[in-house]
């Protein structure tokens, strides 16, 4: 059964709502490139899919980068002279720049503006700020609560710990008939921050739920990192297998109400960029299809140029071009259970048809097989030529074991879905033969 359908059976709605309460779940917890708070959420994603967990040493050289130390927060905050609490980790973990070093001090308000940061145009928000490679502290807050800060002297607390550790991520593996593999790939490093990072996690982990006890033709390799410097870990640890990855995506920006964004891998026209382009123009949503640039989530390092994977990024709004985009605005109140669902059913379509786009050969080529005698020229549209009789025609007429399925569907402008039932049922009455393609798992 194709994974589309599996989800109009478990009821898009009873899913988005799940989508959204395991987002809710991961909310509060304080994540950032490394540290308890990425274990947590990896223990989270644990309980509901099976994930091998890895720990990477602060100091291990990966690619042109050093796995840093290991960041944990125990308490922050400013606090005035009669120490009362100004500015609170306790209530909202983006009031403390990430990979803020341990300092406890007083200070007069002029020094201690210094590492303050608001964002103006939004005086009610909170920015996302963090200071991974070069140590610092601060902290982030409203321009309104700036705004209530007088001239005096603050206590300064941070209670962090930054000493060597580990860099930790998880590795879902789902074994397939063949060990050729589709990546999906998201962060997992933003503290609470729900579009940007919960949303694709959280997308990823219902996807990897969909897909154990089916007969899979790929296997199926998901990663929950942290960005820039987890996935560039994770491709150096992993770079024997690396030819393994046949597609992949990156997923994130996945809950907010805006219409589809698919960014190109690298290479712009392989078989990801196809299936997500056909996918999202059949999607009844509004779509955008972006070429690849060097900038934005993982897929940079996916795509860099010694790996050039087939790698593309499924979003929905495109970061940074949000206002909520990294600040507390992108709260639980910013993603949508119906969002959430949607994304889930795209990411679902376009593995379908990666999972079904082979190459047939027709066995009676010659003039159009006789489709009445076959009870193959009804419709259920009634007499006029319907969907599903176009589609057995395009079928046959592009199978000479030069067409896949996508190259039928993309020419004839019929879903993927139809092309591919369509051939299912020439198939039954033996008008087409299946070609079989390297690895015997049909088109490269
Ligand atoms: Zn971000």
């Amino acid at each position: 059964m194709l994974l589309q359908k599996e989800i109009d059976l478990r009821d898009p709605v009873r899913l988005g709502e799940e989508l959204h309460r395991f987002a809710a779940e991961l909310y509060p917890i304080c994540r950032s490139i490394t540290g308890d708070g990425l274990r947590q959420t990896l223990a989270a994603i644990g309980n509901r899919i099976p994930l091998r967990l890895v720990e990477v040493p602060s100091g291990t050289h990966v690619l042109d980068w050093t796995v840093p130390k290991e960041w944990n927060v125990r308490d922050a905050y400013v606090a005035d002279s009669s120490g009362k609490r100004v500015v609170d980790f306790q209530k909202c973990n983006l009031h403390l720049l990430g990979y803020s070093v341990p300092i406890r001090a007083r200070m007069p308000l002029s020094e201690l503006k210094s590492h303050l940061f608001t964002v103006q145009e939004h005086p009610d928000w909170i920015p996302y700020r963090t200071s991974y490679y070069k140590e610092s502290w601060g902290f982030c807050l409203s321009q309104s609560q700036m705004e209530e800060l007088r001239d005096g002297e603050y206590q300064v607390l941070v209670d962090s710990t930054l000493v060597d550790g580990h860099l930790t991520y998880g590795e879902c593996y789902l074994p397939g008939r063949s060990a050729d593999e589709v990546l999906i790939s998201c962060h997992i490093c933003h503290p609470s921050l729900a579009n940007d990072n919960l949303s694709g996690l959280s997308v990823a982990t219902f996807l990897a739920q969909l897909l154990p006890g089916r007969d899979l033709r790929y296997s199926y390799r998901l990663v929950f990192l942290p960005g820039t410097i987890g996935a560039i870990a994770w491709l150096a640890q992993n770079r024997e297998n690396i030819g393994r990855i046949r597609h992949g995506l990156v997923l994130t920006c996945l809950g907010d109400a805006g219409g589809f964004h698919y960014k190109k891998s690298r290479r712009g026209n392989t078989e990801i960029d196809r299936a997500a382009a056909h996918v999202l123009a059949h999607s009844g949503d509004s779509a955008g299809i972006l070429e690849f640039s060097p900038y934005g989530y993982d897929e940079r390092q996916y795509c860099s140029p010694g790996f050039n994977l087939p790698v593309g990024c499924l979003m929905r709004s495109v970061w940074g071009s949000f206002p909520e985009y990294h600040t507390s605005a992108d709260n639980l109140d910013f993603i949508h259970p119906r969002q959430l669902a949607g994304s889930l059913q795209v990411c679902a379509a376009i593995m379908d048809v990666l999972e079904n786009n082979r190459r047939y050969c027709n066995s009676a080529p010659y003039g159009e097989p006789q489709l009445g005698r076959r009870d193959l020229y009804s419709s259920v549209g009634g007499n006029t030529i319907g969907i599903e009789i176009n589609a057995r025609l395009w079928v046959l007429n592009l199978s000479d074991g030069q067409h896949s399925l996508l190259d039928i569907a993309e020419r004839s402008g019929i879903p993927f879905l139809v092309i591919s039932e369509a051939a299912d049922q020439l198939m039954e009455n033996g008008l087409l033969n299946e070609v079989q393609g390297e690895n015997g798992i049909g088109p490269a």
